[in-house]
């Protein structure tokens, strides 16, 4: 986006033509997102339309699917209509920033909250308010209600900290709205791999962070690696599990799958080379900047990946395309950085502004206040002014946003010794292994009879959802269990759609029914 902008900036008549291609339709303005989880600033408000921003660009709202640097192209998704959509280009900009990578990492895929874009943001306000609508209600099951109440953040950079602290006074404040929800019961942990947070900054900033967040109920674990998840719980490295039904991880980032997929030199991360002037290492009309490249700072070393280096580099870019255009000499990356902010929430942060150290309520307005600044036009400038005006004097908005439909097919993963459904319970849901182990229990009175164990391939739930029934046996996982699991209203649709399915789903619950008085395996509940 700051990129095109220059672009435009610097453009005689119609000397170049400037086609931006994103995923999103918007500009998201990262550095405020944590304050969404609260509300503290309006769900569109930490976004920028791109058309607005940018009236000279042709703007494509498409994904990048393929880049061919031999031909100069680049083929985009498809839309309404499955054509390819192919883009010619004479300059070609990299920017596509890193994604949250849970691969290698047990569980998480399916059960963690990445915090990256706005639907991140957004999925995340509305299970924070969901787990406590559920623990209100909850007063039977005292762990199920313990998990509601317990919210893990995993990493302790910068997202994360203001994830974690922006988290813990949304949930701690509108927990008061809720009558049999006691506040001491609310859990808050943040789970950091090294021996303090925000390694980034001085020592002494980030212990008073640390204090701050510890102060507000923050439980802070250092040297704890979050290492697999289960829809039940955090594991960390060490052994140590934290039963929870929020997790939320602002690590690992990693390469973008389309920067990996290009043939162009890389640094060992993965990150695009680039060298002073900012073209790709070994080419000529290819730019790269921002969290995917490794950008050479002036004093030594890599610049850091943040908004405040890629918003000089996009300029950087933009001067020296318009440069190669016109016969001129590239300019070199000179910027060092201006300093490190962070923000705490409830009026605190930690900062260092041109090597001065601030905390506590002036790092928080100095961190406002040029963030403000820094954001894209005035109109935008002004709604964010007006929020946090009324922030001041206003209780926190607790109106979940629905985002329609089901969740459709979904992965889950278990550990050994986690129940995936028990007998008794309401069949909600049908399950495919695809890898892993369990275990069907039948119980009848105080005696559990084990019936079958299920492997990759097999299915179970289905019985409770062709017979409209609660569940007649137990399934618990015997060995770390990947599955695919499908809601009752999509598999009864499918079901419904397709006599196939549907009498081969019967066959195998009538065979079931008959196994659970002679025990077989690939029976079920
Ligand atoms: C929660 C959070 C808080 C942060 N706070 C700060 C802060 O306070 N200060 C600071 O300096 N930095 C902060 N950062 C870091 C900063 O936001 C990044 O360094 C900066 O956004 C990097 O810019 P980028 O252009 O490289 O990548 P991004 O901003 O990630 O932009 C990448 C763009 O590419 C698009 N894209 C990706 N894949 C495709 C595809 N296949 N097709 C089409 N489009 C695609 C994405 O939709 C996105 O618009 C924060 C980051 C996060 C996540």
């Amino acid at each position: 986006m700051y990129v095109a902008r220059h672009l435009e900036e610097l453009r005689n008549a119609d000397e170049y033509e400037i086609l931006l291609i994103n995923k999103e339709n918007h500009f998201v303005f990262q550095p405020l997102l944590p304050e969404v989880i609260s509300g503290t600033i309006g769900l569109l408000d930490v976004v920028s339309p791109l058309r607005r921003l940018l009236p000279g660009t042709i703007l494509h709202v498409r994904e990048v699917e393929s880049v061919d640097l031999a031909e100069r192209t680049i083929t985009t998704s498809t839309g309404f209509h499955p054509h390819a959509h192919v883009v010619r280009w004479d300059h070609l900009v990299l920017a596509l920033g890193t994604v949250t990578d849970f691969r290698g990492l047990r569980g998480l895929p399916e059960h963690a909250f990445p915090f990256k874009n706005l639907s991140d943001a957004l999925s995340l306000r509305n299970h924070l308010i969901r787990a406590l609508e559920e623990a209100a209600l909850e007063i039977r099951d005292r762990d199920l209600r313990q998990r509601l109440v317990t919210f893990v953040v995993a990493g302790g950079g910068f997202s994360g900290v203001e994830v974690v602290a922006e988290l813990n006074d949304f949930v701690r404040h509108i927990a008061t709205l809720y009558k049999t929800i006691d506040r001491s019961e609310i859990k808050v942990v943040l789970l950091h791999g090294q021996g303090r947070i925000l390694p980034e900054m001085d020592e002494k900033l980030a212990l008073f962070a640390q204090r701050i967040l510890t102060e507000r109920g923050v439980d802070v674990r250092l040297e704890a690696r979050l290492a697999a998840a289960t829809g039940n719980e955090a594991l960390l490295a060490d052994g140590t599990r934290i039963p929870c039904k929020t997790l939320v991880s602002t690590v690992p980032a990693s390469a973008h799958p389309l920067v990996d997929s290009l043939a162009l030199p890389k640094t060992k991360n993965g990150r695009l080379a680039v060298g002073p002037t900012m073209a790709v290492q070994d080419t000529t009309h290819v730019w790269a900047l921002g969290d995917c490249a490794a950008v050479p700072a002036p004093d030594g070393g890599l610049s850091p990946p943040t908004a405040q280096h890629a918003t000089r580099q996009a300029r950087l870019v933009a001067e020296n395309i318009v440069a190669d255009l016109r016969g001129q000499a590239p300019k070199t990356f000179a910027f060092k950085g201006l300093g490190k902010m962070g923000s705490l929430g409830r009026r605190s942060a930690v900062a260092e502004v041109f090597g001065i150290k601030i905390y506590g309520f002036l790092a928080w307005f100095v961190w406002r206040t040029i963030y403000l600044f820094k954001m894209p036009g005035w109109g935008r400038r002004l709604k964010v002014a007006v929020s946090w005006t009324l922030d001041l004097f206003l209780p926190p908005e607790l109106v979940q946003v629905p985002l329609g439909g089901s969740l459709g097919v979904t992965r889950e993963h278990f550990e050994p010794g986690q129940e995936v459904f028990h007998q008794g319970d309401i069949g909600d849901r049908v399950y495919i292994v695809l890898s892993g182990r369990a275990e069907v229990l039948h119980e009848g009175g105080s005696a559990r009879q084990s019936i079958a164990i299920l492997g990759r391939g097999e299915c179970f739930g289905e019985m409770a959802l062709l017979h409209s029934t609660t569940r007649n046996a137990t399934v618990q996982c015997v060995e770390a269990m990947d599955v695919l699991s499908l809601p009752k209203k999509e598999f009864l649709l499918l079901a419904a759609n397709l006599p196939d399915l549907q009498s081969s789903f019967e066959k195998l619950s009538a065979e079931r029914s008959a196994g659970t008085k002679a025990p077989t395996r690939g029976a079920e509940s």
